[in-house]
């Protein structure tokens, strides 16, 4: 079956079923369910990733995965995190292989953004 057929299969058997599940799936019960495996979803792509670029900021080594970021080497990561999904990023971030992603603690990711002047204020920093 060609990538276009099982799509249209897909998006028929989706709309079949939102359709006929309609109260079910705008009730309130239903969406908090549904956030919880959104937010299970991006916390398992997030551990894979983090695995996946070492656990640590590429600068300073710090290790705490709540403030670790991806960070794009070579800058650009605005336009193409709004771009697409987050789904879709976080998938391309552990699927890529060219080594454009890098682990960066929150310090470090704002430091580099003030080395790199990739801040979109009018003022620099301090003034
Ligand atoms: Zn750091």
């Amino acid at each position: 079956m060609s990538l276009e057929r099982t799509k249209a299969v897909w998006r028929k058997a989706t709309k079949k079923y939102t359709a006929k599940n309609k109260a079910k799936m705008e009730s309130p019960d239903y969406q908090t369910l549904r956030r919880g495996w959104e937010k299970d979803y991006r916390d398992r792509k997030r551990t894979e990733i983090n695995a996946k670029l070492g656990n640590q900021c590429a600068r300073c080594g710090f290790t705490n995965p709540l403030a670790l970021c991806i960070d794009h080497v070579n800058g650009g990561g605005v336009a193409e995190r709004t771009s697409m999904s987050q789904k879709t990023f976080l998938n391309k971030v552990l699927n890529d292989t060219t080594g454009m992603y890098q682990l960066l603690c929150a310090n470090c990711n704002l430091i580099k953004r003030h080395e790199r002047d990739e801040f979109w204020r009018k003022y620099p920093c301090g003034t």
